[in-house]
């Protein structure tokens, strides 16, 4: 299996060359080749997690021997979560898709987790010598994530930037008080946009990558962009799918449709394959917070980004350029690289592209506003005595919408990205409760109402020392990152 850019497909690699560069030098990101096919159904029911993780990895990432995917599949899924790896709970003819028991106690985890494993084994097996500086800007959770997933991983430092201004309390806690010998983290004053901007900029300058290979440095992301990302977000569209055949709620083969809170288009963009690889999905429904870009392109076929980022409760779809939308595109073109060229270019240039003709297909697109999420919070606790965070709610409330729009009454899963814990103000403010000054008051008043544990994973936080108190201007961020290199050595 190959892998070309989605701007040249004469230019193909292997998954390991995929997964270290991340995004490929033209511009493009990294497609595989052909989408395998699944395996009949039956051969899948009785595999753990971890095996039809590993079994899928497989499929995608050949040049990897069976024992390093399966050591990868193992260090990540193994001990990390929470009792069961992703967990499916009943809701009437609902499902929610609980994808937070990892780690950080967000849906990042399912990639992040196991990107460093593959990572260091494709490090070992090209023989690189320089030391690896994974640079992520976060909105909230991929920063948290990508820590814990490389945190004392030899040969690998991983330096975060979050903005000062753009995540919520429980999130920043999590990241000031990352243990680890090679990690670091910065607020960025600004917001998402700074921070993410800042990092772009030093990926292109030549002159700084320069100055760090002559450092013994190389640059490498952890953004959803990346390969190694993606293919493992497909295993829990599958997952889901033989927990419903498992527990007799659906026939094989019947089709089922997936809702993903969407920001960068990874999680949705899984779902997409998963479906070409012979999955029975019928829609995938793509839920958009007030930034709903999206919603507008499945709607009208123009894409727009010129428009103000709204913050909003839900911080980590807070976004308006969905990079993993290219390989969608690329897809639905029919492989097109020199259209899907041309669109994208019109996208950076003019900051906005339109496609006559277009069809989502199976894609539908729908937005939130912050009173339907605060609505659908408190109406799901009322009804069912079940907490959903601001993202989740999102998804529910397009569903809500979808379902009076469309006359499809097929099963339907939704996405559940991040722990309500991570959300604590949000939510009681939607269920009407008063906010306590404290924060962790407030998750234990959460851990009442909904009469479920506070996960290990916050209760440390209260007590956990903050560990990086750096505070930068967006101007510093090469300087702060000279800075832990030349202190260090
Ligand atoms: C990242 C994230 C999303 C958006 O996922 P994309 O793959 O970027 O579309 C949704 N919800 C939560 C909680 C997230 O952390």
């Amino acid at each position: 299996m190959k892998y070309y850019s989605s701007r040249n497909k004469n230019l193909r690699i292997t998954s390991m060359d995929a997964i270290l560069k991340g995004l490929s030098d033209d511009g493009g990101l990294f497609i595989p080749e052909i989408i395998p096919k699944l395996p009949s159904l039956d051969k899948l029911r009785n595999l753990s997690y971890i095996d039809l993780a590993g079994l899928i990895l497989s499929m995608y990432f050949d040049d990897y021997s069976q024992e390093e995917i399966s050591q990868a599949v193992q260090a990540a899924y193994g001990e990390r979560f929470e009792e069961e790896v992703v967990a499916l709970r009943q809701d009437g003819n609902l499902n929610f898709l609980e994808l937070y028991h990892g780690p950080t106690l967000a849906f990042k985890d399912m990639a992040l987790t196991v990107l460093p494993h593959l990572m260091r084994t494709a490090l070992k097996n090209k023989g690189v010598e320089e030391e690896v500086l994974i640079l992520t800007a976060t909105s909230g959770d991929t920063g948290k994530a990508a820590l814990e997933g490389f945190k004392d991983i030899d040969g690998i430092r991983v330096i975060v930037f979050y903005p000062e201004d753009g995540v919520s309390n429980m999130q920043k806690l999590q990241m000031i008080s990352q243990k680890g010998n090679n990690t670091y983290v910065f607020g960025v004053k600004g917001d998402f946009d700074d921070a993410q901007a800042g990092v772009k900029e030093i990926f292109s300058d030549m002159a700084y990558k320069e100055y760090l290979q002559e450092k013994g440095y190389i640059l490498s992301s952890a953004n959803s962009i990346n390969i190694g990302r993606l293919i493992p977000q497909i295993v829990y569209y599958i997952y889901a799918y033989i927990e419903l055949l498992n527990k007799n709620r659906i026939e094989e083969g019947q089709e089922i449709n997936f809702v993903v809170p969407t920001g960068n288009f990874g999680n949705i963009l899984a779902g997409f394959y998963a479906k070409k690889m012979g999955l029975p999905i019928g829609k995938l429904i793509c839920a958009s917070n007030e930034n709903k870009v999206l919603s507008d392109f499945f709607q009208s076929g123009t894409y727009d980004r010129r428009r103000e980022l709204i913050p909003s409760s839900s911080p980590s779809m807070d976004i308006l350029v969905s990079s993993n939308l290219e390989r969608y595109i690329f897809e639905v073109l029919g492989k097109d690289e020199y259209l899907t060229e041309r669109l994208m270019n019109e996208l950076k240039d003019e900051g906005v592209f339109s496609w006559e003709n277009f069809k989502g297909g199976e894609i539908y697109g729908n937005y939130a506003s912050e009173e339907e999420v605060a609505k659908t919070i408190k109406e799901v606790f009322e009804s069912s005595a079940y907490l959903i965070d601001p993202h989740t709610a999102v998804a529910y409330s397009v569903y809500k919408r979808y379902r009076e729009e469309e006359n499809d009454d097929r099963p339907a899963v939704i996405v559940s990205t991040a722990s309500p814990y991570k959300f604590p103000e949000i939510i009681l403010e939607s269920l009407g409760e008063k906010l306590p000054e404290d924060p962790f008051d407030g998750i234990r008043k959460l851990s009442k109402l909904w009469k479920k544990e506070v996960p290990g994973k916050i209760r440390e936080l209260e007590d956990s020392p903050v560990l990086h108190k750096n505070t930068i201007d967006r101007g510093e961020m090469k300087d702060a990152i000279k800075n832990l290199i030349e202190v260090d050595k």
